[in-house]
C-alpha cells in the first residue's frame, strides 16, 4: 500500500509532459522554406513578357501571339501547365469565361469574352474549401475604352499575376488538406467582371471559399509622395461584407458589437499576424476600408457575394504611373513600365501571399459557431461547434479599440471555456480551430449569444 502513493505521481508527471507536448507548435518550419523558394527573378521574367504583350486590354487583340490580350492568357496557362506537369499534374488548369456586352456598362465598347486562367490545386482533406489568391490580366491606357495603345501595365497589374503564377509554382511543391486556387482575371478596368465571374461560378460550383487573397499592385516602392519604402504594404478589408449586413444584424451589433470584425476583416487580420510571425522585418499596414478612397478591387466582387476577401497592395503609390499613356509631359515620365517593377519587393509580398495561403490551407476549418456569454458577470463564457481535424482551439481577446487580437490562450481539445476575471464589456473576443501542425483557422467572432 505505501508504495502507491509514489507510482501514482509518478504517472501524473508522465501525464502532464505529454500534455505539455501535445500544445501545437507555434511555428511551423516549412513556411520559411516557402518563404526563400520565392523567386524575385521568376516574378521579374514574368512582367517582362506580360508587359511585352503591348497592351492586355480587355478588349484588345485576342489572335496574335505576340499583342493583346489573347497571348497574354496564353502565356499565363502556359506557365499554370508547366508548374502542373513538374508536380505530377496536381494543378487542375482552365478558362473560365462570361461574355459582356456594351449595355453591361459604360467601359464595354464591344461585345467581348472576359477570360480568367484558374489554376487549382485540390486538397487532400477538403476538397471543396477553397483559399483563393488573385491577380489580373487586363490592363489599360489613359482611356480606358482605347484598345489599341500600348498598356503594358508592369506593375497593375502584371506584378500582382507574376505573383500568383511564382505563388503557385513554390506551393504546389507541397500537398495541403485545402485547395488552393491561382487565378488570373480579367476585365478588371473595365467594371471588375473577371472577379465577378469567377464569384458567380463558386456560387454555382458550391465552393466554400475560405477567403480571397487579390493581388493588385505589388511592384512600386517609389510614392508620388516621395516616400521610400520596400517594407511597407497594405491590406485592404470591408469592416462586414455586403451579405452580412441584414436590418436584425445591424442591429444586433448595436448591443453586442461587431463592427469591426467583419470576415474580411478577420482575413486580414490573419494575414496581418502571419506576417509579423514569420516575416517581421515588412511592414504591413491594415486598412479599415474596402479599397482605396472611391476605387475599386476584384476582391469586391467576391465580397458582394458573402466571401472573405481583402487586397494585398503596395503602400506608396505613384499615379503617373498608373493608368497612363507613356508619354513624356513637363519632364514627367508617365506610364506604367517595367523599370518601374521593384522585383525583389514583388518577390516580399508574393511570399507574403504564399505563407497565408499555405498556413489557411493547412489549418482546419473554423469552428462554425461561436456563442458567448456572461452578461453581468465577472467572466466571459465562450462556446463553440468542434471541427474535424482540430487537436484544440485558441481564445482571442482584444481591447475594444485594437485593431489586431492581442490576448490570446490555447485551451486544447475543449468546446467551451471561461476566462476568469476578464469581462465581456471591455473586450472583443474571438475564437479559432487549431491543427496537429498548429495551423489555425481564421478567428471566428461570436456569431450566437449565451443567455
Ligand atoms: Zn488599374
Amino acid at each position: 500500500m505505501k508504495r502507491i502513493f509514489p507510482l501514482v505521481f509518478v504517472a501524473l508527471g508522465i501525464y502532464s509532459v505529454q500534455a505539455q507536448n501535445n500544445v501545437p507548435s507555434e511555428t511551423d518550419l516549412r513556411i520559411y522554406g516557402i518563404i526563400n523558394s520565392v523567386s524575385a527573378d521568376r516574378i521579374e521574367k514574368d512582367v517582362r513578357a506580360l508587359a511585352g504583350f503591348g497592351t492586355r486590354n480587355t478588349f484588345s487583340d485576342t489572335l496574335s501571339d505576340t499583342r493583346g490580350i489573347g497571348a497574354a492568357r496564353r502565356y499565363i496557362k502556359a506557365e499554370f501547365d508547366k508548374t502542373s506537369e513538374a508536380c505530377g499534374d496536381c494543378l487542375d488548369v482552365f478558362y473560365q469565361k462570361d461574355l459582356v456586352t456594351p449595355d453591361m456598362g459604360n467601359r464595354i465598347p464591344k461585345e467581348a469574352y472576359v477570360v480568367n486562367v484558374v489554376a487549382i490545386q485540390k486538397g487532400t482533406k477538403y476538397p471543396n474549401r477553397y483559399i483563393i489568391m488573385s491577380g489580373d490580366i487586363d490592363t489599360r491606357a489613359s482611356n480606358t475604352m482605347d484598345f489599341e495603345t500600348d498598356a503594358p501595365g508592369a506593375n497593375d497589374n502584371a506584378s500582382g499575376m507574376a505573383g500568383t503564377m511564382e505563388a503557385a509554382r513554390v506551393l504546389s511543391k507541397y500537398e495541403f488538406e485545402n485547395s488552393i486556387i491561382y487565378v488570373g482575371l480579367s476585365g478588371e478596368e473595365q467594371g471588375l467582371f473577371g472577379g465577378k465571374g469567377l464569384a458567380e461560378y463558386a456560387v454555382k460550383q458550391g465552393w466554400d471559399i475560405i477567403g480571397v487573397l487579390n493581388n493588385d499592385m505589388i511592384g512600386n516602392i517609389e510614392g508620388v509622395d516621395g516616400v521610400i519604402s520596400n517594407r511597407d504594404f497594405r491590406i485592404f478589408s470591408e469592416a462586414i461584407t455586403a451579405k452580412e449586413e441584414t436590418d436584425r444584424e445591424r442591429n444586433a451589433r448595436r448591443f453586442y458589437g461587431g463592427e469591426v470584425d467583419g470576415i474580411s476583416r478577420q482575413l486580414a487580420r490573419y494575414v496581418y499576424g502571419n506576417v509579423k510571425k514569420y516575416m517581421p522585418e515588412m511592414n504591413p499596414m491594415m486598412i479599415y476600408r474596402l479599397d482605396r478612397f472611391g476605387r475599386g478591387g476584384h476582391h469586391r466582387p467576391f465580397n458582394d457575394l458573402g466571401f472573405a476577401g481583402i487586397r494585398i497592395m503596395e503602400a506608396h503609390e505613384n499615379y503617373t504611373q498608373q493608368h497612363q499613356d507613356i508619354r513624356t509631359e513637363d519632364g514627367i515620365n508617365y506610364g506604367d513600365v517595367v523599370e518601374h517593377v521593384n522585383f525583389p519587393y514583388a518577390a516580399k509580398l508574393t511570399s507574403v501571399n504564399a505563407i497565408n495561403l499555405a498556413s489557411l490551407a493547412w489549418a482546419p476549418p473554423a469552428p462554425e459557431t461561436v456563442q458567448i456569454g456572461g452578461i453581468v458577470e465577472a467572466d466571459v463564457k465562450l462556446k463553440w461547434t468542434k471541427v474535424d481535424g482540430a487537436v484544440g482551439y485558441k481564445v482571442y481577446w482584444r481591447d475594444t479599440t485594437s485593431p489586431t487580437w492581442d490576448y490570446s490562450r490555447y485551451v486544447g481539445d475543449v468546446e467551451e471555456t471561461s476566462l476568469e476575471g476578464i469581462v465581456i464589456d471591455n473586450y472583443f473576443f474571438g475564437v479559432s480551430a487549431v491543427g496537429a501542425n498548429g495551423h489555425e483557422s481564421l478567428v471566428v467572432f461570436p456569431n450566437q449569444i449565451m443567455r
